[in-house]
């Protein structure tokens, strides 16, 4: 069909976009269009398969954005993945569905959110939710799996359960032991998804446990919904700008778009322009719709229409190592033991550790200030530092995610500091839309993000001295005791750490959720300050790091976003 003004445009068919593009055309009277730089992918293998991550890499549903040269981290540029297709980025990730700890999503409160906090995010976690309960407990027998029935949703359209590649036999088990056996044991936990994400636990996938292939945000809240009458997407369309009623009002109107075809053409939007085109991307489209800071702007001839410094600021990302040991048995499935250890469970000097980084505060804030030519605020940032230190040391949330992926005859690690304090930004480099941003997360720019992600290195070479895995694995392979000394302190971890490590893929924080005046990009209903009808939906709104992966709270943030739209009209 074709229409020529939709009542809303969603800019963007990802994780985010397409779950308020589905519940927005809930509303029979109510146009929606979606529009997608990428195609479809429904069929596609390095989609589907659950063996599969990575697949997609470096193939055409993946933008692979190159960062700076990191500066602090090692000097080579990093690729920062992302989906291009219908889908987005839930099309390419690892599919793991964890959430965050409670008092993280309290914290977007603290910071100013008023109304955004666990308990009002957990229902929209629960709604967008199809939690697959295992119905044949023979197959999981020896995996480990287990949930708690109260933390899940069971009506939502997106499948979240087990698929048989996660399975083995008994080893979860064998890992609970040794995790008991540390010298400050990590406790077993039932379900992260609660809530309460410090331990060991297996957590879910976003999989369609019955036809075992990934479950993404297409499969869950596109397909089966396409025939909806308005509902319409248009791929292989990329999104330029948008376009501003005449005045000096911000009203947005429509959007430029580049066809398939290479032609530009404006599509109009009588209600809202929603942008969802990911956290690398979405900051960039204001940006280059003259919203943002006049400093970049005017640098590549943007006439500023609303004056917003913190576009594209906050960029929070993780960064990922990992360490390898023999394994004297043969692996063949894929499963996924995860450890959450709180500050206290990972350094034995944690309360050493906490007033060291409490008395670096104020430096750390100031150095953030300072690289974004005090964009944000040293006072701001030292506030928000305070209430990240607070979650470490007084709330306990978990201070790294240790991953044990058992494959062949070797045990791989993967392992991230989860909440580094390390602040960069995302900006355009042109005022062609096409052009390549200059992206640049400042990985390791402050010292206690090495010293994190050191001590989580050490945490795992104590998990293989513990028995009973100390006598199931044999050597470390990577790095090895030649190349980091047994007993390393951070200097010492340092250029494996940094030579090795990579995006962890979690950029967030780029249109962030927060009150202007301590650099916020968009209020509480998720719409741009300064302008009456654009909303950002996706993960550049998340205000702080979460602890769990991203796509879950992706998923939820978007669920309630669109019924702050719904009720809005
Ligand atoms: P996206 O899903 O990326 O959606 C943005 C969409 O906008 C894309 O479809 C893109 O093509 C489109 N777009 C961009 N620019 C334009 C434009 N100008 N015009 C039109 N369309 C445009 N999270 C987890 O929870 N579990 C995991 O296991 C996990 N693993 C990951 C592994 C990898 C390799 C990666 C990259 C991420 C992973 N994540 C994981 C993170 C999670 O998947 C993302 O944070 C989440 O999907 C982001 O959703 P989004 O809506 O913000 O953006």
């Amino acid at each position: 069909t074709s229409v020529s003004t939709y009542d809303y445009i969603v800019v963007g068919g990802g994780t985010s976009g397409l779950v308020v593009a589905n519940r927005l055309s809930e509303l029979e009277n109510i146009n929606v269009l979606v529009i997608e730089a990428g195609g479809s992918a429904y069929d596609n293998v390095n989609v589907t398969d659950t063996g599969g991550y990575g697949n997609a890499f470096g193939t055409e549903i993946d933008w692979a954005y190159k960062t700076k040269d990191q500066e602090y981290g090692g000097g080579a540029p990093q690729t920062v993945r992302a989906g291009k297709a219908l889908g987005g980025t839930s099309l390419i990730n690892g599919m793991v569905y964890t959430r965050a700890q409670k008092s993280q999503i309290d914290a977007w409160e603290t910071v100013g959110n008023k109304g955004w906090n666990w308990e009002t995010l957990f229902p929209y976690y629960k709604k967008g939710e199809g939690f697959q309960v295992p119905d044949d407990y023979s197959w999981l027998e020896g995996s480990g799996v287990a949930y708690d029935p109260a933390d899940h949703g069971y009506k939502g359209p997106l499948k979240v359960g087990w698929s048989s590649n996660q399975l083995n036999d008994g080893l979860a088990q064998k890992l609970n032991t040794t995790y008991q056996n540390m010298d400050v044991p990590i406790p077993y936990n039932k379900d992260a998804n609660g809530g309460q994400m410090v331990g060991y636990t297996l957590y879910p996938k976003t999989v369609d446990s019955k036809l075992n292939i990934r479950e993404d945000a297409a499969r869950a809240y596109y397909y089966p919904y396409q025939s909806r009458s308005n509902l319409h997407v248009w791929l292989n369309t990329n999104v330029n700008k948008l376009t501003w009623k005449s005045g000096d009002d911000a009203i947005a109107d429509g959007v430029e778009v580049t066809l398939a075809n290479g032609t530009t053409s404006i599509v109009k939007a009588s209600r809202e322009i929603i942008l969802a085109a990911g956290s690398l991307k979405s900051p960039l489209l204001l940006e280059l719709s003259g919203v943002g800071n006049p400093d970049v702007l005017s640098k590549y001839g943007i006439k500023t229409k609303v004056n917003l410094p913190t576009v594209g600021e906050n960029l929070q990302d993780q960064m990922n190592n990992g360490l390898a040991f023999d394994s004297k048995t043969k692996y063949s499935k894929v499963p996924d033991y995860v450890a959450y250890p709180s500050v206290g469970q990972m350094f034995s000097n944690a309360t050493a550790v906490g007033k060291q980084l409490l008395a670096n505060l104020p430096k750390y804030a100031a150095q953030v200030a300072s690289a974004n030519g005090n964009v944000t605020k040293s006072k701001d940032i030292e506030r928000f530092f305070k209430i990240q230190w607070d979650l470490i040391f007084k709330s306990h949330i978990p201070v790294a995610e240790i991953l044990l992926e058992p494959s062949g005859y070797t045990y791989d690690t993967e392992y991230w500091a989860t909440v580094p304090f390390a602040r960069g930004n995302v900006h355009i480099s042109s005022a062609d839309p096409t052009a390549a941003a200059s992206i640049d997360p400042k990985y390791f720019m402050l010292d206690f993000d090495l010293q994190a992600q050191a001590q989580a290195a050490r945490f795992i070479r104590q998990i293989f001295q513990t028995e009973p895995f100390a006598s199931m694995a044999g050597s470390e392979t990577s790095p090895g005791l030649s190349s980091v000394a047994a007993g390393a302190d951070d200097q010492g971890w340092s250029s494996f750490i940094k030579n090795n490590y990579r995006s962890n893929f979690h950029p967030i924080s780029t249109a962030a959720m927060m009150p202007k005046e301590v650099g916020g990009v968009v209020d509480t209903s998720l719409k741009v300050y300064g302008v009456s009808n654009v909303r950002v939906v996706d993960a550049s709104v998340m205000p702080f790091q979460v602890c769990g992966h991203l796509q879950s709270t992706v998923y939820a943030v978007a669920e309630r976003a669109a019924d702050i739209i719904k009720n809005e009209n």
